[in-house]
């Protein structure tokens, strides 16, 4: 089995951002947070202990951080998953957390490398150059969150950084919507990798997918056109992820293009994400319980 990644799905009872276009709010996520209601400290942690043994032995070696919330609401999680992870005969080495960064200060960054392991930020982008525009589209609390900020402070660190750019009309607000404009605005932020993300909307009806029907318009689409066209002609060739997804050294940047953030694909054989969900057990799609493994 080809494993991109494990996704470890950090318990919270609820988002504290509302994003405009959060394919969580999309589908439901009515998973036992076991870990809230712990009656049995040794039994959940041997539970997930074996999830994640198990994506190590099959190949697995990226572990995400992320979930239906910000992974850095719950940090007495972190900090189990930490305690566990360095327990297990070959630990995950390469430790990525998704976040839009909202409340996460100097001091939250100094735990997240030296007690949690993280190696990668991504960082979940709606606007990159204008962060009240930004805010505004991942309605969060943090009225204070500034992604160059942000991004410094990640650097300062040498924790790598990667800008997961959530593609919109309004990606630029500031600035020319271009190709050149968006490789310009990352150089500036100090990525080390991009990726672009095409959003996802449901056939059903629903909010936040019809914020991407309203959003996500030819601008947005044909941006993304002329980027894949670019990366291709001007790019040098990486390597392709289990799943399929091409990797290129592009500006000095390692890019992927992910058309499939869902892993809706049904002709790609190889299995995108081992996802742990917060009852303790894995599955292999966001949106299917049926996907259980075990
Ligand atoms: S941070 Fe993630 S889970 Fe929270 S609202 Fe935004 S997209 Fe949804």
């Amino acid at each position: 089995m080809n494993i991109q990644s494990l996704s470890v799905c950090v318990p919270a009872k609820k988002c504290i951002n509302d994003c405009s276009f959060c394919c969580s709010k999309m589908h439901s996520a009515d998973y036992e947070d076991r870990f809230s209601g712990i009656s049995n400290y040794y039994e959940y942690s041997e539970d997930i202990k074996k999830r994640i043994e198990y994506a190590r032995e099959n190949g697995c070696n990226t572990c995400m951080l992320t979930g239906n919330n910000e992974p850095q609401q719950n940090k007495d999680f972190l900090k189990i998953f930490s305690e566990i992870n360095r327990s297990i005969k070959y630990p995950f080495l390469n430790i990525e957390m998704q976040t839009t960064g909202a409340l996460i200060d100097d001091d939250y960054l100094d735990f997240l490398k030296t007690s949690v392991g993280i190696t990668t930020i991504a960082i979940s982008v709606a606007c990159l150059d204008d962060s009240g525009r930004n805010i505004e589209m991942i309605n969060t609390p943090d009225k204070n969150l500034d992604i160059a900020t942000l991004c410094n402070s990640i650097k300062k660190r040498n924790i790598n950084l990667r800008l997961c750019l959530n593609m919109n009309d309004d990606i630029l607000i500031n600035n020319p919507f271009t190709v050149e404009s968006i490789i310009s605005v990352c150089k500036n932020l100090g990525a080390d990798q991009i990726t672009f993300r095409a959003l996802w909307a449901p056939d059903y009806q629903s909010e936040q997918g019809q914020w991407v029907k309203d959003h996500v318009t030819a601008k947005t689409t044909d941006l993304i056109s002329d980027l894949k066209k670019d990366i291709v002609k001007n790019g040098k060739y990486l390597d392709t992820l289990e799943y399929g997804s091409d990797r290129y050294d592009y500006y000095d940047f390692s890019v992927v293009i992910d058309d499939d953030s869902m892993s809706q694909n049904e002709n790609k054989t190889a299995v995108k994400y081992l996802i742990l969900r917060p009852n303790g057990h894995l599955y292999s799609k966001w949106d299917s319980k049926a996907s259980l493994i075990f």
